[in-house]
């Protein structure tokens, strides 16, 4: 979930590859009222509902629990995300197929895997999940505010036109994570040092932890170096921390590193004397936030890989990058334009994806 409310060489036969995905415009289309009502709270939809906590329930949909026990404030909240989606006007319409206009022309022959994939577009009631964007299935949700900026600026070339074309690139990317969960891991790895393992999340966080639909998996351990060559293991995430009643959607997310210990099936959380799991403000994890180049979206790896694409599409480097993150950086940029256009693994993906429309 956003908080954006919101040359490489060419080989042979990379050159017919792009000129291929040139010729095929990828589709652009918009959920109608009722589509997008099932495709927001479809059966599929199932494990993010059952996940959700009370107060990122109310937090969600800026209604307070009062007397609801929890398993009726989920029903509530899907019946909420069911009513919140809206028609298109065609003024929106016109506002998101300029600006995608402007994606496919400068990234389309760089990243096609990513540009070229199908566009589906779903619109939110600004009260849903505080205006903020994200994706469901192959859709990406922009909410009412969020379009009126594309509106706003579809016929400007200023920075908030750039801001639109980083959310389009920043909430695409989740798409194309979902679809292929298996293309990122070594990206988190390797260049981002998560690595994959089963997370046991403590009652007391899985209560304030704000479920992110565009990162649901709770199953990635921040790895840093320990001392005498020991490695240390962190569950990193974001959590409502106060007792109040009502959290608002962004200003109260507070990021935290919860520190893990391997257990037979996995990773446990690590609790203190007090019987809750101890943990850090996740800035305060600089051994691992400062390897990475962004200033938003470390807690989950496939917010990092959004967050960092669009700063390296978008040029948005306003700080000088000590020697890890810079490598990271770099590392980073040769992932996206190889693993980002079609190569023999993945044409068969790439037809599919300009053949399916
Ligand atoms: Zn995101």
């Amino acid at each position: 979930m956003t908080r954006t409310f919101a040359c490489f060489l060419l080989s042979i036969s990379s050159i017919v590859l792009s000129q291929e995905a040139r010729l095929v415009c990828p589709e652009i289309s918009f959920l109608s009222m009722e589509d997008g009502a099932n495709k927001i709270a479809g059966g599929e939809y199932d494990e993010f509902f059952a996940k959700l906590h009370l107060r990122e329930a109310a937090a969600m949909t800026g209604v307070a629990p009062g007397e609801k026990t929890l398993q009726e404030s989920r029903v509530f909240t899907r019946d909420f995300f069911r009513s919140a989606v809206l028609d298109f006007t065609e003024v929106e319409r016109a506002a998101l197929q300029v600006h995608l206009d402007r994606v496919i022309d400068q990234f389309g022959d760089i990243y096609p895997l990513l540009v070229h994939r199908p566009w589906r577009f779903l619109k939110s009631r600004k009260d849903l999940c505080g205006g903020f964007s994200f994706t469901r299935d192959d859709c990406i949700v922009l909410s009412e505010p969020t379009l009126s900026n594309f509106v706003k600026t579809m016929r400007t070339e200023s920075m908030e036109t750039k801001n639109g074309e980083s959310l389009l690139l920043h909430e695409q990317m989740h798409v194309l994570q979902r679809a292929r969960p298996e293309l990122f891991k070594p990206l988190y790895e390797d260049v981002f040092h998560f690595m994959s393992g089963t997370v046991t999340v403590h009652p007391w966080i899985d209560e304030r932890q704000v479920t992110n639909p565009d990162g649901m998996s709770d199953n990635w351990v921040a790895v840093t170096p320990g001392e005498n060559g020991h490695t240390k293991w962190h569950w990193i995430g974001s959590v409502l921390l106060s007792d109040k009643t009502m959290h608002t959607m962004g200003r109260d997310f507070v990021g935290v590193a919860v520190p893990l210990q391997s257990v037979d099936a996995g990773y446990q959380m690590v609790v203190g004397s007090d019987g809750k799991p101890k943990f850090k403000l996740l800035n305060e994890l600089s051994e691992f936030t400062s390897r990475l180049p962004i200033r938003v979206g470390w807690d989950h790896p496939n917010e990092v890989a959004a967050y960092l694409f669009t700063v390296i599409t978008h040029a948005r480097r306003d700080t000088k990058l000590n020697g890890r993150a810079a490598d990271v950086m770099e590392r980073a940029k040769e992932w996206f334009e190889k693993n980002l256009k079609p190569n023999s693994e993945l044409d068969e993906d790439q037809r599919r994806i300009t053949t399916d429309h």
